[in-house]
């Protein structure tokens, strides 16, 4: 069968089809039997900037242990929740992982302090923010194949990742967003919301009972025991991670669902035209969420050996930067030629976004003097 074929058999009206697909910038022809999105995910797969997330922070650096996820397992976390509410839901699973495996191929080394020490780097020259360096990625950087620069990905996975971008207020983010990317971007907050809570539990930054005053814990934590009589500290939080899962995406799932047939949504244009957010938990998850988000901002990610780590990590990526600014060390050929193109802060940020954080502080020691 062929894929576009199947498409119309098991999806629902309002999912992308890849037959209505915007296609590539360059031309190319279908593939016999994998469908554009299912190319789009292999391109995905394939890349270096990919393979690379495996070495990257999430939140918690490498020398905290290898318990912890790194932006690969994240990523991978983010698919396999997408993918499940996606399901059942008969949107475009190929798409949905597509769009999953992408979402944070533009991250730098170390996080979000890399991020933020890059964005100040080349504040005169455009900023540096993740989502829109996965753009660049994809479509300048990336060099795979003879015929064209990048992946020469289909529109909706573009476009999907620049509606992550930041946007002003006042022009409705939410509009124009397919429901694969929206789902995308709710399974992306429920992998983290769990997973940092999981993490900082092993990691010992927090402790069980301080997440029992999260009702949104406090309740999977209390399923999770109800369902299995007696467990041990370990394993009682990854049952209630486990809980905290379910209960999140069941709720995210029947909520869009209803929400679907209240707006009478049966076609994806009507879906991404819509003003508010189609795929979204309920009023009062929503509110739990935020709690739990809280939570974890002041207690996780400003953690004292969080942000003492941040704070080196950064200052390494800024001292790397200001070098090669400098010219006190030279680029690899490769970011020479894009900085005859687009100048030269630009490709130092470019080259020191690529870099795992393995290879960043490895370079940041070579040449420090
Ligand atoms: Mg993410």
């Amino acid at each position: 069968m062929i894929p576009t074929d199947r498409e119309r058999q098991v999806l629902a009206p309002y999912a992308m089809f890849s037959d209505e697909s915007a296609g590539r910038t360059f031309e190319e022809p279908p593939h016999s039997y994998r469908s554009p999105f299912q190319r789009d995910r292999d391109r995905i797969v394939h890349s270096s900037a990919f393979r690379r997330l495996a070495h990257k922070t999430q939140v918690f650096t490498g020398e905290l242990g290898d318990y912890h996820r790194s932006r690969l397992t994240h990523t991978l976390e983010v698919a396999s929740i997408a993918r499940t509410i996606g399901r059942p839901l008969g949107l475009n699973e190929d798409l949905i992982e597509a769009l999953a495996l992408m979402h944070d191929i533009g991250h730098p080394p170390f996080g979000h302090a890399g991020e933020d020490v890059l964005n100040e780097c080349v504040q005169n020259s455009g900023g540096f923010d993740h989502n829109s360096h996965a753009v660049r990625i994809v479509t300048v950087l990336e060099q795979r194949y003879p015929e064209f620069p990048g992946l020469n990905l289909t529109g909706e996975v573009l476009s999907g990742q620049k509606t992550r971008q930041k946007q002003p207020a006042d022009e409705g983010a939410q509009r124009g967003r397919l429901l694969e990317v929206q789902v995308v971007d709710a399974a992306d907050s429920i992998a983290y919301d769990s997973h940092d809570a999981d993490d900082a539990l092993e990691l010992e930054l927090l402790a069980l009972e301080d997440l029992l005053a999260v009702p949104l814990w406090r309740e999977a934590a209390a399923r999770a025991q109800q369902r299995y009589a007696s467990l041990d500290a370990s394993a009682l939080r990854r049952a209630t991670i486990h809980q905290l899962i379910e209960t999140l995406v069941s709720d995210l799932v029947e909520t869009t669902r209803s929400r679907l047939a209240t707006l009478e949504i049966d076609s994806a244009q009507q879906a991404a035209a819509a003003v508010e957010r189609v795929v979204a938990p309920s009023r009062d998850f929503q509110e739990q969420k935020a709690t739990l988000e809280a939570f974890l901002f002041e207690r996780v990610y400003r953690h004292p050996t969080v942000l003492q780590q941040r704070t080196a990590a950064g200052d390494a990526l800024r001292t790397m930067f200001n070098r090669y600014q400098e010219q006190r060390a030279p680029l690899p050929p490769r970011y020479r030629q894009v900085a005859v193109r687009d100048g030269l802060a630009r490709a130092i940020c470019d080259y020191l976004a690529g870099m795992t954080d393995r290879y960043a502080w490895e370079s940041y020691r070579q040449t420090r003097y």
